[in-house]
C-alpha cells in the first residue's frame, strides 16, 4: 500500500491507502506559503480555481492583519499605539483575543500573548535570531511589561486597549489555529464535506478520505535529526496542534533555549519537554491549549487537561534523550473509539 506522507512541525500528514484509487478519488491540493510558513489544504471532488483563490486570499488577509512581522499590520500597529485608549481591531483579531484571554486565565497565565516583547528578546520574533541568552537584568525589565491583565478585549465594535504603554502582543501560538478555522469555515460553506487544512503545523480534518477511510495524521517525534511519527491516529471532524521545543531553538552551554517562553519567568520552558499535542473541535482552542501546556510542564499540563477534559500527548525527552509518551484520558478514549 502506497503511503504518501507529509511531514510538518508537530504533525506527519500520513495519506494511506491512495495507491490503486481512480483519479477522481485522489484528493484535490492546493499549497502555498502564509505566515512565515506554509499551507496544504486536500479536498475531494473537483479542482475549484475560485475556491483555491479564496483560501489564499483569506490567508493574505490574516497574515497582513495579525502579524507582528508587518509594520502594516493592525497587531504591529497596535502594539506601537499607546496605552489607555481603545484601539479599532477588525471582528478576527478581536476573536482570537478574547480566546487567548480565556486560555491565559484557564491556564493561569501560562499562555499569555503579552510575552511579545520578550520573544523578540529571545531572538525568537521578527528580529535578529539570537545564539546566547539575554542579560537577567534585560529579562527582568521586559517581564515587567507582560501580563495578559494589561489586556482589555471590547468585540462591539472590536477594539483592543492596554494599560502599559511597553505591552505588546504576539499572536504566533493561536493565529495559525485561527487561520485553520477560519479556511473550515470556507469550505464548509462552499458544499465540500472532506477536506485536510494544515497551516504551519496545525492541523483540522472533516468526513473522510477514500472509502471512508478517517483521515490519518502523525505525531512527530520531538527529535530534530530526522522527522519521524510518535504514532499515528485517526481524526475527523476534529483538530490537532502540537507545540515543542525541537524545530525553533538554540543551544547555550549544553542547554537548549526554545520559543516558549514561561510568562511568569521571563524564561524559555525547560528543555526536557519535547512536545504537547491537543485535540480539540477547532484549531485555535487546540493551537493555544498545546504552548499552555508546554509552559506548564508535564506533571500540571495532566493535571489541567483532566480538569478541562483535554485530549492531549506529552512527549518527553529523559536525560538519556529516551522519549517517553504520556496520554491523557480523554486522549486515549479517542485511541480505543
Ligand atoms: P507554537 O508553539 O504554536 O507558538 C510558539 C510561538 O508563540 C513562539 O514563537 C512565540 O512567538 C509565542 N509564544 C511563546 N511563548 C508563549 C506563551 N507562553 N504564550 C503565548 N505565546 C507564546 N515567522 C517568520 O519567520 N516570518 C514571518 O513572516 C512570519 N509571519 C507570521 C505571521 C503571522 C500572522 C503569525 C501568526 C506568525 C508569523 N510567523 C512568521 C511565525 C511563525 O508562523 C510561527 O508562528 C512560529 O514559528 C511559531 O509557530 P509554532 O507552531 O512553531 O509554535
Amino acid at each position: 500500500m502506497k503511503t504518501i506522507s507529509i511531514c510538518f512541525l508537530g504533525c506527519f500528514i500520513a495519506l494511506a491507502a491512495l495507491s490503486g484509487c481512480t483519479p477522481q478519488e485522489q484528493p484535490h491540493s492546493v499549497r502555498g506559503e502564509t505566515m512565515g510558513t506554509f499551507y496544504n489544504v486536500k479536498y475531494f471532488g473537483a479542482a475549484r480555481l475560485a475556491l483555491d483563490a479564496a483560501i489564499d486570499n483569506r490567508l493574505q488577509q490574516l497574515d497582513a492583519s495579525l502579524s507582528t512581522y508587518k509594520s502594516s499590520s493592525e497587531v504591529s500597529l497596535f502594539n506601537a499605539s499607546k496605552a489607555n485608549q481603545w484601539f479599532s481591531v477588525s471582528a478576527s483579531t478581536a476573536e482570537i483575543v478574547a480566546l487567548a484571554q480565556s486560555i491565559s486565565l484557564r491556564s493561569d497565565g501560562a499562555f499569555d500573548i503579552t510575552v511579545g516583547p520578550l520573544v523578540e528578546l529571545w531572538g525568537f520574533g521578527s528580529g535578529p535570531f539570537q545564539s546566547e541568552p539575554p542579560p537577567a537584568e534585560l529579562i527582568r525589565e521586559r517581564l515587567s511589561h507582560v501580563g495578559y491583565q494589561n489586556i482589555s478585549v471590547r468585540n462591539n465594535p472590536p477594539a483592543l486597549r492596554k494599560s502599559h504603554p511597553a505591552t505588546a502582543i504576539d499572536l504566533s501560538a493561536i493565529a495559525k489555529g485561527y487561520a485553520v478555522d477560519q479556511l473550515a469555515e470556507l469550505l464548509d460553506n462552499a458544499g465540500v464535506d472532506a477536506w485536510l487544512i494544515e497551516v504551519g503545523g496545525e492541523l483540522r480534518t472533516r468526513g473522510s478520505k477514500t472509502a471512508g477511510q478517517p483521515w490519518q495524521v502523525g505525531i512527530e517525534k520531538p527529535i530534530t535529526n530526522k522527522r519521524s511519527a510518535q504514532r499515528i491516529i485517526s481524526l475527523s471532524n476534529a483538530a490537532i496542534a502540537t507545540s515543542g521545543d525541537y524545530r525553533n531553538f538554540f543551544e547555550f552551554n549544553g542547554v537548549r533555549y526554545s520559543h516558549s517562553i514561561n510568562p511568569l519567568t521571563g524564561w524559555p520552558v525547560p528543555d526536557n519537554i519535547g512536545s504537547v499535542s491537543v485535540i480539540a473541535n477547532d484549531a485555535m482552542t487546540a493551537d493555544a491549549w498545546a504552548t499552555a501546556l508546554l509552559v506548564k510542564g508535564s506533571d500540571e499540563a495532566l493535571q489541567l487537561a483532566e480538569a478541562n477534559d483535554l485530549a492531549i500527548s506529552i512527549i518527553q525527552r529523559g536525560a538519556d534523550g529516551k522519549l517517553t509518551e504520556q496520554l491523557s484520558p480523554a486522549f486515549a478514549a479517542l485511541l480505543n473509539n
